[in-house]
């Protein structure tokens, strides 16, 4: 049974989309560029329990880079680090995709890892009067896929 259901979802990962998969940006846990890396933020980023965090700058569709929890090791919460800091230190890249790539593409782009093992999902949104532009609308993980790999929920440590 178990064999079945991989095999299956071995090929809905063809029909699939990220959009399908995804993390919406609205219930992703982020931070402004401008956070202070105070004890009240450290907390809240432990408290989270996710190993990379979005940050953007300005608007939450504006992201500009990540931080990974590990990039938080010699980070002294007395001391009151600009987060921007850590970010210019550490200039983690970020990956973007478009909403209708399947998660078999997605799939090996995510397990290759050199372009990180966390993508964003951008759309084009050409609704209303100007041109058409790319919003982020999400973000999704080797674990998103992998669940959908074998049709059925994952739980974290
Ligand atoms: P982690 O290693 O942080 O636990 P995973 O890659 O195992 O992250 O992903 C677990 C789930 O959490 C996935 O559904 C993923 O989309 C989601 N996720 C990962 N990071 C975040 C985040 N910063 N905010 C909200 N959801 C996230």
């Amino acid at each position: 049974k178990t064999e079945v259901n991989i095999i299956s979802g071995a090929l809905e990962l063809r029909r699939k989309t990220v959009r399908d998969v995804m993390t919406h940006l609205e219930d992703a846990f982020m931070l402004s560029l401008e956070a202070i890396l105070d004890f009240e933020t450290v907390s809240e980023i432990m408290k989270s329990g996710y190993s990379r965090i979005p940050v953007y700058e300005g608007d939450r569709k504006n992201i500009v880079t990540l931080l990974y929890i590990k990039d938080l090791a010699f980070v002294d919460p007395d001391d009151n680090t600009p987060l921007k800091t850590l970010c210019k230190f550490y200039q983690n890249p970020c990956h973007f995709v478009f909403e209708d790539m399947t998660l078999d593409v997605m799939f090996n782009q995510l397990k290759e890892g050199n372009k990180g093992h966390m993508a964003f999902v951008n759309r084009v949104n050409d609704e209303g009067e100007g041109d058409p532009f790319y919003e982020t609308i999400g973000l999704v993980t080797l674990e998103d896929v992998i669940e959908e790999l074998i049709q059925a929920e994952i739980v974290d440590e």
